[in-house]
């Protein structure tokens, strides 16, 4: 027992698992929460480096539950295990959807927003997404060419042939697909010429690096070389300082979001956000 320690102690509460009893209440007000119309979708600002120009926006869910915000990193992980995760990205991705149609119409003189919306590899793995996908466009009445689908790179990795063949009938319908959280799996670089994607969203454990570490730099810079040279467009996550702003334009990486520019924001507020720059 003296020599038991840390690892003995794992053994029984790993740091991953959590009270079943909290589990169970987090599904139950999960599923109450869909009902009751509680989700929010929060938009978080993608902007060009080169004009200033915000070019789309990142939808985000929130949950305004009886005791507050709570954050999709605590109840996402949840709903992907119930299946809850289907129901709440349908609802997601038409909210998106809705919305950015909304934005276009209340605003013909802007050039149309760009919506990045979130897909878990549980919903891009059911037979029918590309339908959904579809039907939900014809629904809302949004363009394609203004929808992104972002799936995880851990979320692309499963299956590949079935992955590939997917991505290509959602390109067929005319949206965007965009690799999450690059280089954060076992993914290689060669991956940006695997798999039909056209946006590679460099995670922001490399942004963080950005003139800190050499090797970050370094893989940021070859991200960003490979991405244009196969046609793909790059987005740096989780820009914080003007340091990294500067080192990412020094780097030529088109587009950027984070806490500089602005935080997830209410549609409301994200909406005089984009309306307060001048676009152009
Ligand atoms: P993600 O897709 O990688 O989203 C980016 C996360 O980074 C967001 O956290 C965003 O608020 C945060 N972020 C943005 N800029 C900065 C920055 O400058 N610094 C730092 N430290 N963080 C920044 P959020 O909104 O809490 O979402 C966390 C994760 O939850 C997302 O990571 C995504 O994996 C998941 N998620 C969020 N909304 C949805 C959704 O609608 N569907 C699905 N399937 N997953 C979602
Ligand atoms: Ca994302
Ligand atoms: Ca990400
Ligand atoms: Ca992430």
């Amino acid at each position: 027992a003296k020599r038991a320690g840390k690892g003995t102690f794992r053994l029984f509460t790993p740091a991953t698992a959590e009270d079943p009893r909290a589990r169970l209440e987090l599904e139950t007000g999960l599923r109450r929460a869909l009902d009751e119309d509680e989700f929010e979708l929060y938009f978080q600002p993608v902007v060009d480096t080169v004009t200033g120009r915000t070019v789309g926006a990142e939808a985000l869910v929130r949950w305004n539950s009886a005791d507050g915000i709570v954050t999709p990193l605590r109840f996402v992980p949840v709903a992907e295990e119930t299946g809850l995760i289907v129901p709440l990205g349908a609802w997601v991705l038409e909210e998106a959807c809705r919305q950015t149609r909304a934005w276009a119409l209340a605003h013909p003189e802007r050039e149309p927003l760009r919506i990045n919306v979130n897909l878990s590899a549980v919903q891009f793995s059911r037979p029918n997404i590309v339908a959904e996908v579809a039907d939900t466009l014809l629904r809302t009445d949004l363009p394609p060419e203004q929808l992104c689908l972002e799936i995880t790179e851990t979320g692309l990795m499963a299956d590949t042939e079935l992955t590939i063949a997917t991505l290509r009938e959602l390109k067929a319908l005319g949206v965007r697909v965009a690799i999450d959280d690059f280089g954060t799996g076992y993914s290689s670089l060669s991956y940006l010429q695997r798999f039909p994607v056209d946006v590679v969203k460099v995670d922001q454990a490399f942004t963080a690096g950005l003139g800190r570490s050499q090797v970050d730099s370094e893989i940021v810079a070859a991200v960003v070389r490979l991405a244009a040279a196969c046609g793909i467009t790059v987005v740096a996550e989780g820009v914080e300082t003007v340091e990294q702003r500067r080192a990412l334009v020094d780097l030529g990486c088109p587009l950027i979001q984070g806490y500089l520019i602005a935080r997830p924001l209410p549609a409301g507020q994200f909406e005089d956000l984009w309306l307060a720059r001048p676009d152009g």
